[in-house]
């Protein structure tokens, strides 16, 4: 739902001010569309109807997974697609991965989001009605900027959208923004946002040479820097920062590459998550075997880590397998 429309309408028509908050708490809880409103009165919610879409983004096509994650592919008013994933876990965790980007306009080498248009940043209005679109499904306690674009890229409309998921039930300490280290947004960040919102960052290579060779983006803004700020933001916040390493075969999974992250990371500061690589086309996975000898190492030296559960493959909805050429 188009926030702003919904308040000019509203202050157009005369309403008071907390009607729009009305509004917005049915929405929030899950409802299907404004004739469930019944706080409000029959010909205000028949002009709604008539003048501000429910939705601001259009639904087109669904996949489930053998898993049970689904992700949805929807259509912006303007025509831009944009995918985002439900992860449904055995211990009950529901989870929604959305995405800041219609496309991305970073180049990973890795990621098949890179490889599309780029389209434009997408509004807050258009990121929560990705999560509420699943709310509407089922209710949510968790949500990952980890869809396509670079949340850091679209900062206001991110935080627009975060600030408001404890309404939708997801509290801020299970909202995770993921980066590519995108210092302008990550220093805004670290200064600005109290609420206890998690921070992760695709490190994915500790040379140099290696990360700008797997993300273009380390040559303008390079990790030494980005992990400093990192650093500053557990000192500030207390918060620990996640670390997103993607294991490809033969390229950034040796033992030595190991221990070469370990000198980079403070046990105190940093948590490891490993990702199996979901093909792309481009690379290869590193083995489970692999992974372990990897994460043994980061044990060893006391960088506590964990390796990411791989959800949604077979439909393309894993991590940095969301592409839409249409
Ligand atoms: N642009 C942000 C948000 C996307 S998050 C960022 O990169 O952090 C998506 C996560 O999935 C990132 O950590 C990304 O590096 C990772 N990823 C990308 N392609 C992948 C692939 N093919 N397999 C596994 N993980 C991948």
């Amino acid at each position: 739902m188009d926030l702003t429309l919904l308040e000019r309408t509203l202050a157009d028509r005369g309403e008071p001010a907390f009607r729009a908050r009305q509004v917005w708490e049915w929405t929030a809880r899950g409802a299907a569309g404004y004739e469930e409103m019944t706080n409000l009165s029959r010909p205000l919610r028949a002009v709604l109807d008539e003048s501000v879409p429910f939705s601001s983004l259009t639904f087109e096509d669904e996949a489930t997974s053998a898993d049970g994650t689904v992700k949805v592919l929807f259509r912006t008013a303007d025509g831009h697609p944009v995918e985002a994933v439900l992860m449904r876990y055995r211990d009950g965790r529901r989870s929604a991965c959305v995405s800041s980007q219609s496309g991305c306009p970073l180049t990973c080498t890795f990621c098949a989001t890179g490889s599309m248009r780029f389209g434009r940043n997408l509004t807050a209005s258009e990121i929560l009605d990705q999560v509420l679109h699943f709310r509407r499904v089922e209710p949510l306690n968790h949500l990952v900027f980890m869809g396509m674009g670079e949340p850091l890229l679209n900062y206001d409309e991110v935080l627009g959208a975060a600030c408001r998921l404890p309404d939708v039930g997801i509290t801020h300490r299970r909202t995770t923004i993921s980066t590519i280290g995108w210092m302008p947004g990550l220093k805004r960040f670290v200064d600005e946002v109290e609420q206890p919102i998690r921070l992760a960052i695709s490190l994915h290579g500790a040379d140099p040479r290696l990360r700008s060779e797997l993300m273009p983006v380390n040559d303008r803004y390079p990790l030494p820097s980005v992990l400093d700020e990192c650093r500053r933001y557990f000192e500030l916040r207390h918060r620990k920062v996640f670390v997103e390493y993607v294991m490809l075969a033969g390229v950034n999974d040796s033992l030595e590459q190991a221990t070469e992250l370990v000198a980079l990371l403070d046990p105190k500061v940093f948590k490891v998550n490993l990702i199996p690589y979901n093909p792309t086309g481009f690379f290869e996975g590193s083995s489970r075997d692999a992974i372990d000898r990897f994460k043994g190492v980061l044990d060893r030296a006391r960088i506590p880590s964990t390796v990411r559960l791989t959800r949604g493959r077979d439909i393309a909805a894993a991590c940095g397998q969301l592409a839409v050429t249409r």
